[in-house]
């Protein structure tokens, strides 16, 4: 005789089985209780937290509140004011309609309401843990909803033990918190975290809000985007080629009032900046789109960020529009950020400057030689090259960076050969003879040497023994210098150089938090900040190796990767991720046409490096390809 097994499972247990879909970590806490405020027409809402939100997240709106019963409803799977039959979901026009998120919230915690109706006498407060109601009691209250959600997880201990250090869980609420603030900067915003105000914002125009959360800044940086099509209203604003950024661009989408991700359009931004800022580098930008509620599906994704567009492809093509012709406007009313009138010299190609061994020729730098008197000076030509205007490179500063090297290398050169030696070109380039040859060449044009060729001004090609040898300039530069910093910052700390005019700098919150926490070691690499105040600082010296202009993006880069998911624990990882990052910023950067005479210099110092085949983060710097690859298209007609 069988037995039925199947059974329902008590609320309790489906509502946290649910919770795991909507509250991961306190950011979403706190995105779900926001918009709930929002939803409730607040137009003042605090965020109060402790311990990054582990121990307290507290919201409190001005909005309608609750009657006694809505607010005991209120908690109730699928419970929801906001929409009560199935065709509502196709005109949404509030954040919430699933009824699920507090449900979620009080299966996973300990909530402690507090809510009165804006007309009512007397409010209510209910304390509920682990979905099961402790108390619900008349309480005089002010107008709105005070909700606090203490020790989330406190019955999960596993979910507890997954949460990260409060350095990244606050990082996450934070980006949270941005997010919030873009899509209803009528509101006025603040957090506090364990006592210390992080934000104020004022209800505000949408730029202003943006500088207010970003860093004044960004109100220079940024062009409006505007269009009105009978499918889409798009508004918002893209970032100035010149301001795109290596890691963390801010860049955010919306759609009727809501955040999404939407990688398509996404793209359809990033494209129109193609060839107009360097491969590595991403825009910000802030775009609205405002479209009919039944032509979008927002249910696709339990968080709601995802979002189904019926006009996706149409969109796609006035967003494009919409972008290509703000930078265009632009560009023709205030063209002087795209003016290249301080843009470096570019040693380029010239047919007629006597290259008579069809090797291109550095017209302003060859390292090796000196200014032969009897050459005629090469005009110098400024090509068109987008790449440049964001990258910052500095040719004088680059060489500079290499003039310690040659020391070095003559050291090294006849050192004991190392696993590189396998991956030398099979032409050993004698350095120091190719030296005197240059020197003593009256036509001041680079002999026939090894050659090595430039494909796509990124790869450096030359045969190895086995093959092709193909090197990606830029981090091929990154690996150099990369190990020259950890060579000198062991030893006396890497040389910080005073500016003459120290700027204020306006980090987030966390960027702040993690620069004190991490300041002895910046010091070490050089860095020589100043704490100002507030988020503020300034730095007084920067390691002299950093390109101009260079230094606070790559103090942001170091401190956002302080402070991700990753983690920095020693002072020795530090010290490689800011060793890192300085040698990012400090690379010459894909897309630079280089001299054979410099091309020469990066494989030289290369090949002599330990480990020249990886960069430190472990991306290919060297890739052979075999000869039977190369050749296969010329034995397809062998007979
Ligand atoms: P949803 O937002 O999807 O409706 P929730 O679980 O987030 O579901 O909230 C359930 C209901 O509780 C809401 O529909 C709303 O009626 C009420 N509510 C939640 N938060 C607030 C608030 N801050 N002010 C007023 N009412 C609220
Ligand atoms: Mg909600």
């Amino acid at each position: 005789m069988t037995e039925d097994v199947i059974r329902l499972l008590p609320d309790s247990v489906a509502n946290q089985i649910a919770a795991g879909e909507v509250i991961q970590r306190p950011a979403s806490v706190i995105k779900e209780l926001v918009e709930n405020a929002v939803d409730a027409g607040a137009t003042v809402i605090d965020i109060i937290l402790r311990d990054a939100g582990r121990t307290l997240i507290q919201v409190v709106d001005n909005g309608s509140g609750m009657s006694d019963t809505d607010a005991r409803m209120a908690f109730e799977r699928h419970a929801t004011s906001k929409i009560t039959e199935a065709a509502d979901l196709f005109t949404l026009h509030t954040m919430g309609f699933r009824g699920e998120a507090l449900a979620s919230i009080a299966a996973v915690a300990q909530v402690d309401l507090r809510t009165m109706k804006r007309d009512a006498t007397v409010g209510t407060r209910i304390v509920i843990s682990g979905s099961k109601v402790e108390s619900q009691e008349p309480e005089a209250c002010v107008p709105g909803t005070n909700m606090m959600v203490k020790n989330l997880f406190f019955n999960i201990p596993a979910r507890r033990k997954f949460l990260k250090k409060d350095t990244v869980e606050l990082s996450q609420v934070l980006r949270e918190f941005e997010r919030l603030a873009l899509v209803n900067p009528d509101v006025e915003l603040s957090i506090t975290h364990n006592d210390t105000l992080l934000h104020k914002l004022m209800k505000a125009p949408l730029k202003r809000r943006i500088a207010d959360l970003f860093g004044k800044s960004l109100e220079s940086q940024l062009i409006p985007v505007a269009t009105d099509t009978s499918i889409v209203r798009l508004s918002g604003f893209i970032g100035l080629p010149a301001h795109a950024r290596k890691r963390s661009a801010l860049q955010y989408l919306f759609v009727n009032g809501r955040n999404m991700r939407h990688p398509v359009f996404h793209k359809a931004i990033t494209n129109c900046y193609e060839g107009i800022i360097a491969p590595d580098m991403q825009p910000n930008y802030f775009v609205s789109f405002d479209v009919d509620p039944d032509t979008i599906d927002v249910n696709i994704h339990p968080t709601k960020n995802e979002i189904k567009f019926e006009n996706e492809s149409a969109i796609y093509q006035i967003l494009v529009a919409a972008v290509k012709e703000s930078m265009g406007r632009f560009n023709a009313s205030a063209g002087i950020d795209f003016d290249l009138a301080d843009a470096p010299e570019i040693p380029v190609f010239n047919p007629d400057a006597g290259a008579t061994h069809g090797v291109e020729l550095a017209t302003g730098y060859n390292p090796f030689a000196m200014p032969a008197p009897s050459a005629p000076p090469t005009p110098s030509v400024r090509p068109y090259t987008p790449q440049r205007i964001s990258s910052g490179i500095n040719v004088q500063n680059w060489e500079a960076l290499y003039a310690d090297f040659t020391s070095r290398r003559d050291e090294a050169v006849g050192s004991v050969p190392t696993e590189a030696e396998a991956l030398r070109p099979d032409t050993q380039p004698a350095l120091i003879e190719s030296t005197l040859d240059l020197t003593s060449t009256d036509t001041g044009a680079e002999p026939a040497t090894p050659g090595y060729i430039q494909l796509d001004n990124r790869y450096i090609l030359s045969t190895a023994r086995s093959g092709l040898m193909v090197v990606d300039q830029h981090r091929a530069h990154i690996r150099i210098l990369f190990d020259r910093f950890m060579a000198t910052g062991s030893a006396e700390g890497l040389h910080c150089q005073s500016v003459m005019f120290a700027e204020a700098i306006e980090l987030t919150p966390v960027q702040s938090a993690t620069l004190k926490a991490i300041e002895p070691t910046l010091r070490t690499m050089g860095f020589d900040p100043t704490y100002l105040g507030g988020t503020s600082w300034s730095l007084n010296g920067v390691p002299a190796v950093l390109p101009d202009g260079r230094a606070a993006e790559t103090l942001r880069d170091i401190l956002d990767d302080a402070a991700s998911d990753t983690g920095i624990d020693g002072a020795e990882t530090l010290r490689r991720a800011t060793a890192l990052a300085i040698a990012r910023s400090s690379a010459i950067a894909g897309g630079t046409r280089l001299s054979s005479a410099e091309m020469e210099r990066i494989m030289t110092d290369l090949l002599m490096l330990p480990e020249p085949d990886y960069t430190p983060d472990g991306l290919p710097v060297i890739v052979i390809l075999p000869v039977a690859d190369v050749t296969r298209p010329f034995r397809m007609f062998d007979r």
